[in-house]
């Protein structure tokens, strides 16, 4: 343990390491608050919880969303998802894009959901079913204007067909995803939604829908989307941040804080270069104090000359370029700063405040990207959570649509190309 000479309200947490992400459950349940009041009633919160819980943490996000009444989560990878169900969550767990053939036995064994978007793909999950003796539950993903993942509307039909004619495949739910970012501020997303309602009322006709419909994230969310389906995808929002400036974002809690500390101080002299290629130079005698956070930590190399930090509640600019392990800050204009002071990176001291926000418009780039960028060596300390949402107030109330389901049928599949090696590999992964 370090002894703060003077620091104050700023160290009433042991800052034992070299950078940490503090990661505040009770904003993550205040902002799930606020998404259930944005919802309507009987409709469910899958919580998006990929990339770590976008730098958050999944393991520990997802127990704590879970005490809050979360229904199911969305991962981006099975191993992902394993490493929830590991954890002890049996929860729904949908991978939201899809799978490598390679992930699909584990994923199969541990009843994840996976996305599926092809004849192909379904075909192959089918056969590996009928060798592992498992059920596959998917969601079909229509593709409605992102162009990237899912099917396309004219053969979506087909797709929901052939899954409702396998014994082994069962629909787990049919959804799609938004390309823009204002949600229905976009005049896309409303063509995408009308794109998605025409597919799932031929569907509808046909008998072939099932499971959970869902298309909403979070920008989606809060700008008022309807229907909201049987569920809601948010990420971002839950972790405290709205893309863009939508409206709602001032009603959310930033659950990332990420600080570091002072390990060394030094006086330069007029004219001392700082950091690699010397890019910058001070301009007159002054502090220099190196912080041991780097890019690796999250720390964007772009932040060289131009991000800020907090120190004892005052704003200090990060001088030269942003390094792997290390960054230097001018605190030349702050008087009393000592090794082993809290260094703010994102979040408050006093009155002072560093948002993921601020920090992505400095860099031009989204506060996705940042907080996914945390690295791994960096401790996340986890604070508060003993007092979530009461869990039955996430969960419907009235019992979501039951939509009746045809006899299954045979469909003949004829386009695409059987891939009988890759279904042998995939089994014996
Ligand atoms: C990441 C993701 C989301 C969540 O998006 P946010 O903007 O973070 O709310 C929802 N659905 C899918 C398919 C995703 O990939």
């Amino acid at each position: 343990m370090k002894s703060h000479s003077a620091s104050g309200i700023f160290s009433l947490v042991v800052d034992a390491y070299r950078a940490w992400a503090e990661i505040d459950l009770d904003a993550l349940t205040h902002n799930l608050g606020e998404i259930r009041a944005r919802l309507n009633p009987g409709v469910r919160v899958m919580l998006v919880v990929k990339a770590d819980a976008y730098g958050h943490g999944a393991v520990a996000i997802a127990h704590h969303a879970l005490r809050c009444g979360v229904s199911a989560f969305g991962v981006g990878t099975s191993a992902e998802a394993l490493e929830l169900r590991k954890a002890g969550v049996r929860a729904r767990i949908l991978v939201l894009g899809t799978i490598v053939d390679e992930e699909a036995s584990a994923a199969l064994r541990h009843g994840i959901e996976i996305g599926l978007h092809s004849l192909d793909r379904a075909r192959l999950l089918d056969e590996l079913c009928e060798r592992l003796g498992e059920r596959a539950k998917v969601h079909v993903k229509i593709d409605t204007g992102l162009g990237r993942l899912g099917v396309l509307p004219s053969k979506a039909i087909e797709l929901l067909e052939r899954i409702a004619g396998s014994r082994n495949l069962e629909l787990g739910g049919v959804m799609t995803h938004m390309a823009g970012g204002g949600g229905m501020q976009d005049d896309f997303t409303h063509e995408q939604l009308r794109v998605f309602e025409s597919v799932l009322a031929t569907a509808r006709e046909r008998g072939l829908l099932r499971g959970w419909i869902h298309a909403a994230n979070s920008a989606c969310l809060f700008t008022g989307i309807e229907p909201q389906y049987d569920c809601v995808r948010p990420g971002i929002s839950a972790y405290g941040v709205l893309p863009g400036a939508l409206p709602g974002s001032d009603t959310l809690r930033p659950v990332m804080n990420l600080h570091s500390q002072v390990i060394f101080l030094k006086d330069v002299p007029a004219g001392a270069p700082i950091g690699y290629s010397g890019t910058w130079t001070a301009s007159e005698p002054t502090r220099i104090a190196t912080l041991p956070v780097g890019y690796n930590d999250g720390l964007a190399w772009r932040l060289g000359n131009k991000g800020e930090v907090l120190v004892r509640g005052r704003r200090a600019r990060i001088v030269g370029r942003v390094s792997m392990d290390y960054t230097s800050i001018d605190v030349g204009h702050i008087p009393g700063v000592c090794v082993g002071d809290r260094v703010t990176i994102v979040g408050s001291q006093g009155a002072e405040r560093i948002t993921l926000e601020e920090l992505a418009d400095h860099v031009g780039t989204i506060p996705y990207e940042l907080s996914c960028s945390v690295g791994k060596r960096v401790e996340r300390v986890y604070k508060g959570g003993e007092e979530p949402l009461d869990p039955y107030s996430l969960v419907p109330r009235a019992p979501a649509a039951q939509v009746p389901h045809l006899p299954a049928r045979l469909v003949p599949v004829a386009d695409d190309v059987a891939a009988p090696e890759r279904v042998a590999r995939a089994a014996q992964s």
